[in-house]
């Protein structure tokens, strides 16, 4: 019998190019998420990506499988329902920061307290690139880069973190753009976890913040293993400096909707929807 062939992780990249700026983080993201999806011999057509609106948001047309490009804030909003139709799917959800945390800040916090079994992979670099440079909910208060901002936003910056461990999320990794292996190693783990897994990418806009390219000397990857107490990653996530990289926090806990009351199949489903309203 043939063996199925293992694709390379350039297969998985559609024939649509990034119109991203040279220097882009996302590019990073873009090569992480292929590489996972090789590692774990994924199948395209079992796989969709969907993501709000921005920059970073053009990554599904990038990769070669199911995608959505949805309405800004709404990429987990659309995820999830589609995750909870349909189960046997690898759902990975993708944006920004201004898209994330701000307009779809909502959707964000409800996400990881519903625990619904998918990924999301927020691409930060505290601005807001698309619409050229306005400061971001993770902007730093002094940031004076922008004509738009001359005195920084003087607001004190999001916390991803923090906030989604507060709102329940049950898997919280950290990841840089210049360090896409380490990424697409993440990306898999998160993959495979049984739960919402979130991905808080630092994600460099070389044209908007030049001044992100210190980051690299910054960063640290963690090496101690993840968290396992939501107290000692309370105190992680509310002192530290925001540049340690790596799986910070997992604790399993029921995902949603609870198996039991998912439908044998949706066809069943259907019926029984019709039959209740006379179709
Ligand atoms: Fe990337 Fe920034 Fe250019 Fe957008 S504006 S493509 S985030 S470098
Ligand atoms: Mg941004």
């Amino acid at each position: 019998m043939n063996q199925p062939v293992r694709l390379k992780a350039k297969a998985f990249k559609s024939s649509v190019k990034p119109i991203w700026c040279p220097g882009c983080g996302h590019f990073s993201v873009l090569n992480a998420i292929t590489k996972a999806m090789a590692a774990l011999a994924m199948e395209k057509d079992d796989t969709v990506l969907v993501s709000g609106i921005g920059c970073s948001s053009r990554l599904p047309a990038y990769v070669d499988s199911y995608g959505f490009h949805g309405v800004h804030g709404r990429g987990l909003a659309i995820a999830q329902g589609l995750k909870v139709a349909r189960p046997d799917l690898t759902v990975i959800a993708l944006g920004g920061d201004g898209d994330g945390f701000s307009i779809g800040g909502n959707h964000f916090l409800h996400a990881c307290r519903r625990n619904v079994n998918l990924v999301y992979i927020a691409m930060d670099n505290e601005v807001y690139g698309m619409t050229k440079g306005q400061a971001s909910p993770t902007t730093p208060m002094d940031w004076d880069h922008s004509k738009l901002t001359p005195h920084g936003p003087g607001v004190r910056p999001f916390k991803p973190a923090a906030v989604a461990l507060a709102a329940g999320a049950p898997w919280i990794a950290r990841a840089y753009s210049g360090n896409p292996n380490q990424m697409a190693k993440m990306i898999a783990e998160a993959i495979e976890f049984e739960g919402f897994s979130f991905i808080h990418v630092l994600s460099q806009c070389i044209t908007y913040c030049p001044e992100q390219a210190d980051w690299k000397s910054i960063v640290n990857e963690r090496s101690e293993p993840a968290l396992a107490s939501a107290d000692e990653a309370a105190k992680l996530f509310l002192s530290e400096d925001g540049f340690e990289t790596g799986l910070l926090y997992r604790q399993q806990r029921q995902t949603w909707p609870p198996t039991s009351s998912i439908p044998d199949n949706q066809e069943t489903a259907l019926a029984k929807l019709e039959a209740k309203f006379g179709a």
